[in-house]
C-alpha cells in the first residue's frame, strides 16, 4: 500500500501515520526525493483498509499495490536506483560493460583477458570460479584457486570483479573480495542464499532463471532488498522456449518491461542468451538500443581451447570492435559510454 504525501503536509502528522502503520505490525518505507513523497507499507496490506489512513490530511491519495513485489517495484521508488560500485554508476545514464571469461583457468589466462578488456574500456572482469555446470562431469571451476587469480587479476589491472556465489560457505570470502557478486540463473530462487545475500551490502547481479518470468525474477530480488540490501542489479540472460537454434531465447522486451514494473538496474547477458559468439555483437547492441544499462560478456583469448562456453566467447580484438560500436549506439539513445 503507498500513501502519497502532499507537498504542505504537517511533519508531526506524517510521525503519527508512521507509528500507527507500527502498531498494525509493518514497516514504513519513506521516500522524499524531488517531487515524490511517499509512504510505502511493506507486506501484505490486504487486510488494512485503505479508509483508515484517507482520513488524515497528509495524504493526498492512498493506492493498493497489486504487485506481489514491493521494494522492487517502480511505485515504490519512482527513481530509477544507482548502485555506485567503485565509483562506476550501475543504473546512471552511463552504460557499464562487464567482460571476461566464463571461467578463470590459470593466472595468464585471467591476467591476459583482464589486462585486454580493461585496455577496451570494460568497468568490470568477469570470471566464475565456482561453476554451476549442467554435467557433473564437466569442468566445475577452479574453485579456492580461481577465486584467488580472480583477486590477484584485480590485484593487477585494478579492475573490480563480478564472480558468482553457489553457497554460502564461502560469503565471507566473497564480501571481503568480490565488488559485485553474482547470483546464477540455476540459484535464483535459492531463497536461502538470497536471504544471505540481502543481509551483506555487497552489490549482488541476479539471473533470470531458466524458465522464470519478469514476476519471478522480481520477487527473487524482493528476497534481497527485504533483508536491507537495496543494490540489486537484474540480469536478462536468455530463458528457455521452443526454438533451439540458439541456446537461450533473449528476451529484449524484458528490458523494458522490467524498467517499468521496477527502478532496479537491468543488464543483459548476450552471451548466455544466444550460446554463439558471433551473435554477441547484435545482441549487445540491441540491448542498449532497447534500454539496459549495461551488459556482462563473455571474452576469451583462446576460445577454442577454452574449458567452458568457448563457442559463445569472442575475442579480445572482437570485444574492442564491439565496444566501438557500442558507444554509437549509446550515444544514439541519450546514454554515455
Ligand atoms: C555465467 O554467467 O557464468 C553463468 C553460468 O550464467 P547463467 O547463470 O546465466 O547461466
Ligand atoms: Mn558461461
Amino acid at each position: 500500500m503507498l500513501l502519497i504525501i502532499n507537498k504542505n503536509a504537517d511533519k508531526n502528522e506524517i510521525t503519527t501515520i508512521i507509528e500507527k502503520i507500527n502498531k498494525l505490525g509493518f514497516e514504513a518505507n519513506e521516500i522524499n526525493e524531488l517531487n515524490y513523497h511517499i509512504l510505502g507499507i511493506i507486506g501484505d496490506t490486504s487486510k488494512i483498509d485503505p479508509g483508515i489512513f484517507e482520513v488524515y490530511k497528509a495524504i493526498d491519495k492512498v493506492m493498493v499495490v497489486q504487485e506481489p513485489y514491493k521494494k522492487a517495484n517502480r511505485l515504490f521508488h519512482p527513481i530509477n536506483t544507482v548502485i555506485d560500485v567503485n565509483n562506476v554508476k550501475i543504473g546512471s545514464n552511463e552504460i557499464c560493460i562487464i567482460a571476461g571469461p566464463c571461467s578463470v583457468e590459470s593466472k595468464t589466462q585471467i591476467l591476459t583477458i583482464s589486462e585486454e578488456v580493461k585496455k577496451a574500456g570494460a568497468k568490470f572482469l568477469r570470471g566464475g570460479a565456482f561453476k554451476p555446470r549442467t554435467s557433473p562431469y564437466s569442468f566445475q571451476g577452479l574453485k579456492d584457486e580461481g577465486l584467488k587469480l580472480l583477486i590477484y587479476a584485480k590485484e593487477q589491472t585494478h579492475l573490480p570483479i563480478v564472480t558468482e556465489i553457489m553457497s554460502t560457505d564461502y560469503l565471507d570470502l566473497y564480501v571481503e573480495h568480490v565488488d559485485i557478486i553474482q547470483v546464477g540463473a540455476r540459484n535464483m530462487q535459492n531463497y536461502e542464499l538470497l536471504k544471505q545475500l540481502g543481509k551483506t551490502n555487497k552489490p549482488i547481479l541476479l539471473k533470470r532463471g531458466l524458465s522464470s518470468t519478469i514476476e519471478e525474477l522480481l520477487m527473487a530480488a524482493e528476497y534481497i532488498l527485504l533483508e536491507g540490501n537495496e543494490k540489486v542489479i537484474l540480469c536478462e540472460r536468455g530463458i528457455r522456449t521452443f526454438e533451439n537454434y540458439t541456446r537461450n531465447t533473449l528476451d529484449l522486451s524484458a528490458i523494458p518491461a522490467i524498467k517499468k514494473l521496477s527502478h532496479l538496474p537491468v543488464i543483459v547477458d548476450p552471451s548466455h542468451a544466444t550460446g554463439r559468439w558471433w551473435m554477441v555483437e547484435p545482441m549487445a547492441l540491441a540491448s542498449i538500443a532497447a534500454g539496459a544499462d549495461g551488459l556482462i560478456i563473455e571474452v576469451h583469448n583462446d576460445p577454442e581451447n577454452a574449458l567452458c562456453d568457448g563457442n559463445q566467447s569472442i575475442k579480445p580484438e572482437k570485444f574492442q570492435q564491439l565496444m566501438e560500436k557500442l558507444k554509437l549506439i549509446a550515444n544514439a539513445v541519450g546514454r554515455d559510454m
